[in-house]
């Protein structure tokens, strides 16, 4: 993509790359971490969660407002409207048919958005634990 990106949005697309540990992803892993929840973020999921509860069966993506079209925060560019709507407009039908593929494995999956951890990383994590929590109970799991 040498030629297609200024300098600004490609400053932001290289910080928005999967595994490249945005600031958002950080502090909720550790936030999650620190409660004692363990998890992996290395996987070969449908979507490449970003954090993977095996033993929960629940998987997190943490969605960037840009890339996913947050409906809150999205907008459309104003140069090379068209290659930026259809690399967009990709990435939403992937989340949903990456959903239904984890779904119909049995996966409970998460999507928070990243102005969500910005505005309250606290609601966020209690998000997850609630998941989680319920999934121990359902799963009838004693510690883990
Ligand atoms: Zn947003």
């Amino acid at each position: 993509m040498s030629d297609v990106l200024t300098p600004e949005q490609r400053s932001y697309c290289m910080s928005q790359i999967k595994g490249k540990n945005t600031k958002s992803e950080v502090a909720l892993r550790k936030a999650l971490w620190s409660l004692g929840y363990r998890y992996r973020i290395r996987n070969r999921l449908p979507g490449r969660p970003d954090l993977v509860f095996k033993s929960f069966r629940t998987v997190i993506f943490i969605d960037g407002c840009f890339w996913h079209k947050c409906s809150d925060h999205f907008v459309q560019p104003k140069t090379r409207t068209e290659f930026w709507m259809n690399k967009i407009n990709g990435n939403v039908a992937r989340d949903h048919s990456n959903n239904e593929a984890l779904k119909s494995e049995g996966w409970q999956v998460i999507r928070i958005w990243e102005h969500e951890i910005k505005a309250s990383l606290e609601d966020s994590v209690a998000r997850v634990v609630e998941v989680l929590e319920e999934q121990r109970n359902v799963l009838y799991l004693k510690d883990c």
